[in-house]
């Protein structure tokens, strides 16, 4: 099929809900893709933060092959080995006491709010169901994730949402006015990605974390894009030594097949049982096999290499002649420059990078593998892009 069918094909027959650059992703290797002009690209997107490990990825790929040559999907009413093993490696890895494994960010959130509803029903009784999100967060795109976003412009056309989410401002202030007795939870995402890379303040995030413990408030944290490795730490939130209580993760995890996974610490482990939640596809043993693949990679070493990419990134895009303000963590980074994101993101298309967009700032969110090499050049073309 040539370029121009897969165009016309794709906004005759596809639901029109994505604004799509043009061009036609074919295949890649490691930090490069290529289109379907055999055009090359720095890929500083990774498909919204999931091909961390980059495209071609050698050992994921003999997970996954490996895992089909044996079953595709074993259904949750029996036993398998990659769901017990990879349930066990995030354990371990974080401490947490049990996961529950659904296909995407929104389903582990789904998750996490009916585990924080559930909590309080068990303990309190109805009634205390409230969950506290801050301002210009994302939880995705179910209707009970949308309600739980606190951005008005998510909030359009599919009325009624989910009553029950209150939208503070990130201060200790913005939460005491949205905390009442109902207030079960308060959910966060440590760095708010898709509205802007906007890293939340460590003073505030601790003091959370204590006025949530001395109320009994669960705190949720949403790692779906800021998690396994992303930001040089396995999750964000122990850059700020903060103890969620529930954590969500999907994205990066599974190295491009669907995953998601809700991990529950010690007040909410047996909080959920039989008949509360469950998924048809959670937990498919070829997206574990490669998530395990994953997950086992991400050490200090690599962490390492990670904060310092970042670091090398942000210091020489803060040089950048237009360029305002670089915020972010690790390899997730926002730029906010005095151009149009969508105009910045367009024309390194044209130059050959990939970048993505948050709100008014250019969003990068290289391979966590991403070369030196490959970060200087796709720094020369945001610099050629940007300066002038
Ligand atoms: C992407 C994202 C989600 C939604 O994940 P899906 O896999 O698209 O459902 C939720 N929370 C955050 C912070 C995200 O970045």
């Amino acid at each position: 099929m040539d370029k121009n069918t897969v165009i016309s094909d794709d906004k005759n027959y596809i639901a029109s809900t994505y604004a799509r650059f043009n061009i036609v992703v074919k295949e890649g290797h490691g930090s490069i893709i290529t289109d379907a002009d055999g055009k090359q690209y720095i890929d500083c997107a990774t498909g919204i933060g999931v091909n961390a490990f980059g495209i071609n990825d050698e050992e994921w790929k003999k997970a996954v092959v490996g895992q089909i040559n044996k079953i595709q999907h074993v259904c949750n009413l029996y036993y398998a080995e990659p769901q017990a093993e990879l349930a066990k490696l995030l354990c371990e890895k974080t401490g947490a006491k049990k996961v529950f494994f659904g296909n995407s960010g929104a389903e582990a959130n789904e998750c996490a709010i009916k585990t924080a509803r559930k909590y309080s029903d068990m303990k309190y009784g109805g009634g205390r169901y409230e969950i506290i999100t801050l301002k210009n967060s994302f939880h995705g795109r179910t209707i009970a994730t949308l309600s739980a976003t606190g951005q008005d412009g998510f909030h359009k056309y599919f009325s009624p949402f989910l009553e029950g989410f209150r939208y503070a401002e990130p201060t200790m202030d913005g939460i005491i006015k949205q905390y009442t007795d109902k207030t079960c939870a308060v959910m966060i995402e440590v760095i708010q990605g898709e509205s802007g890379v906007n890293v939340l303040d460590g003073e505030f995030l601790k003091e959370l974390e204590k006025f949530c413990k001395e109320r009994d408030i669960l705190l949720i944290v949403d790692e779906v894009q800021t998690g396994n490795g992303r930001t040089g730490y396995m999750y964000s939130y122990e850059a700020f030594g903060l103890h969620p209580d529930i954590v969500t993760t999907a994205k990066a995890l599974g190295g491009g097949l669907p995953i998601g996974a809700c991990m529950l610490f010690d007040k909410c482990e047996n909080t959920l049982n039989f008949g509360d939640h469950g998924s048809t596809f959670g937990g498919n043993p070829v997206a574990c096999a490669g998530a395990i693949s994953i997950v086992r990679r991400i050490d200090s070493k690599l962490l390492l290499e990670v904060q310092g990419k970042g670091a090398y990134f942000k210091e020489n895009l803060s040089r950048i002649k237009n360029v305002i303000n670089v915020s972010g963590m690790g390899l997730m980074i926002g730029i906010e420059t005095t151009k149009p994101a969508r105009e910045v993101a367009q024309a390194c298309l044209e130059r050959g990078v990939i970048v993505l967009t948050a709100h008014t700032k250019v969003r990068l969110l290289p391979p966590l593998i991403i070369k030196k090499n490959e970060i200087d050049e796709a720094l020369k073309i945001l610099n050629e892009v940007i300066s002038k």
